[in-house]
């Protein structure tokens, strides 16, 4: 069943703004079914550990920063070809290069502060999904 499943974060710039229902409501309405969701916090070792690909990068620091100064909502989303479907509806990593009507478009405020994560393989999103949920949180 590769290609079914993806992971997703609506991440903490967007759970302070108050977009939860608003991204949550634009993402079934697209099609996805939530297979797990929950609201949590990473610690800077869930970070560095996540974001592990990046860590050469200028922007490591600020990025691990960011995404441990809340709450998150991690979630699991099924839909045929789930990765790039939930790549084209969030939109380009920064905001200033998305399409109109993508998610980031709408909430994200520039290329760190980006509102949601997304997968971009299917190995990733099994690794990203399995490092968030229990095999008994998916349904
Ligand atoms: N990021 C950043 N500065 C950059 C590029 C990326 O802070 O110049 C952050 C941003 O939050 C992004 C995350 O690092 O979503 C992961 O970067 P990636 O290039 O994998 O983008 P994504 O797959 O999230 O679109």
């Amino acid at each position: 069943m590769a290609g079914n499943r993806t992971f997703t974060m609506i991440k903490p710039d967007a759970v302070e703004d108050g977009h939860i229902g608003a991204i949550l409501e634009q993402i079934t309405a697209s099609g996805f079914r939530i297979v797990a969701m929950k609201l949590t916090q990473m610690t800077t070792a869930d970070a560095e550990e996540f974001y592990a690909i990046h860590k050469e990068r200028p922007f490591f620091g600020e990025l691990v920063e960011f995404m441990t100064r809340g709450p998150i909502v991690a979630a699991i989303l099924e839909k045929e070809n789930a990765v790039e479907d939930f790549r084209t509806l969030i939109g380009a990593t920064n905001p200033e290069d998305a399409a109109e009507g993508t998610i980031r478009k709408k909430y994200a405020k520039n290329v760190g502060e980006n509102a949601v994560h997304g997968s971009d393989s299917d190995e990733n999103a099994t690794i990203e999904g399995a490092f968030h949920f229990s095999g008994r949180e998916m349904f």
